[in-house]
């Protein structure tokens, strides 16, 4: 019974009883929009908080500022590149498919559209730093708060050992309790998807639903290219060793994020199978995986890319190519920010979405389907943690 209750099922099952009531109760459906906004601000309320405790938390993970040096660098080369890769690849497919793409006649209004600021380099730099962090905070500017929970975190690794554990032990709570209240949220999602989806066929017709289809492809297509093409690439390039074999080697591992949908719970698995099959060194494992588990996520920032864009198509929105590059700034930092569970990827679409001024409220429609993607793109995290593991393994002495 407790089985046939799982989140999984009564979600599916509230998305079929969304479409029927979308459908046949149009009025009340287009009147109970507001039970889904309520739950897309809870989502939005965890994102600052989170962000800031899990990069922040990373980085005083490193123990001191000569591992940063030694590995840490190295690490966030490899993430960030990889990151990269799977956005743009994500990108290119759902340009080529354009899921969604005259799926409903459905437009936003053009004032529901904000204006983006031109891409430039100046831009970029100066809009990294946050002159005053609380504005960042208060403006849930991610990227300048990723920037300066960096810098707080390498200072505080050079102060006194006591102080050091009181401030870790302080935000590892509360980034814990943090990850409790994204479950939480989570539980609501049959009574989102619910709102959301009968909302969206009232007001766009069911034809919608079919796009769905193309969307989840285009997911799992990038995925799949990240996962045995751009990854085994650069594991060939610059490990020196075969992605395949290796790939045989962890397995276990792949099928264990593949089913818990959570990076972190995989960690131990990983961890061991990197060690004892993998031949990577102890000390380097132990650094790379968990530091990957939790800011190193290809597969839910390739997903991130693809849903930004269908939704944007639902919505008869033409990206423009600053706002493509916006996504991809937005969907490389979200994939950091976003907790190693299930679900998780979701919530910061929330901010990827509202970085270009893509209506939230086609998210209704994106977690109908999210489980199972959330399950492959989970493995697709955690290869690439493993990839990383093995490939920095062979640039650290000793
Ligand atoms: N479930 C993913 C993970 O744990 C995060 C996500 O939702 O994308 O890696």
């Amino acid at each position: 019974m407790k089985k046939l209750l799982s989140l999984e099922n009564l979600t599916l099952l509230s998305l079929i009883l969304a479409v029927f009531f979308g459908i046949y109760f149009k009025e009340i459906a287009l009147n109970i929009k507001l039970f889904g906004d309520v739950f897309l601000s809870l989502l939005k309320m965890i994102i600052v908080p989170l962000v800031f405790t899990s990069v922040f938390t990373a980085i005083l993970n490193l123990e001191s500022l000569a591992k940063f040096r030694d590995l840490g660098l190295k690490a966030f080369l490899y993430y960030f590149t990889t990151t990269g890769m799977a956005v743009f690849t994500g990108l290119v497919l759902v340009n080529i498919i354009q899921p969604g793409k005259g799926a409903s006649g459905v437009s936003a209004k053009p004032e529901e559209i904000p204006k983006v600021q031109e891409f430039s380099l100046e831009n970029l730099i100066l809009g990294l730093i946050p002159q005053n962090p609380f504005e960042a905070f208060s403006e849930g500017k991610v990227l300048q708060i990723i920037v300066f929970a960096v810098f707080i975190g390498l200072a505080v690794l050079t102060i006194d050992k006591f102080k050091q554990e009181i401030i870790k032990n302080f935000f590892e709570g509360f980034n814990e309790a943090l990850i409790r209240l994204t479950k939480w949220v989570i539980v609501l999602t049959p009574v989102g998807v619910f709102a959301l989806v009968s909302y969206l066929i009232a007001k766009v017709g069911y034809q919608v639903l079919i796009s769905l289809w193309e969307y989840a492809l285009t997911v799992l297509l990038g995925l799949l290219i990240h996962a045995f093409v751009n990854l085994p690439l650069i594991a060939y390039i610059f490990g020196r060793y075969n992605p395949y074999k290796y790939f045989i080697q962890v397995r276990e591992a792949l099928l264990l994020a593949f089913s818990t949908a959570s990076s972190a719970a995989t960690l131990p698995v990983s961890l061991e199978l990197a060690i004892e099959r993998g031949k990577v060194k102890k000390e380097v494992a132990g650094f790379v995986l968990p530091l990957g588990a939790t800011i190193n996520m290809d597969g839910t920032a390739l997903y991130e890319s693809v849903a930004a864009v269908y939704i944007a198509n639902l919505y008869g929105i033409d990206l423009s190519i600053s706002q493509m590059v916006t996504i991809f700034l937005t969907a490389t930092l979200a994939s950091i920010g976003a907790a190693a569970i299930p679900g998780a990827g979701l919530v910061l679409l929330t901010l990827v979405l509202s970085s270009v001024g893509i209506p939230l409220e086609g998210i209704g429609l994106i977690i109908a389907v999210d489980r199972f993607l959330d399950m492959l793109r989970t493995a697709v995290n955690v290869w690439g943690d493993l990839n990383g593991a093995k490939i920095l393994n062979r640039y650290v002495n000793s």
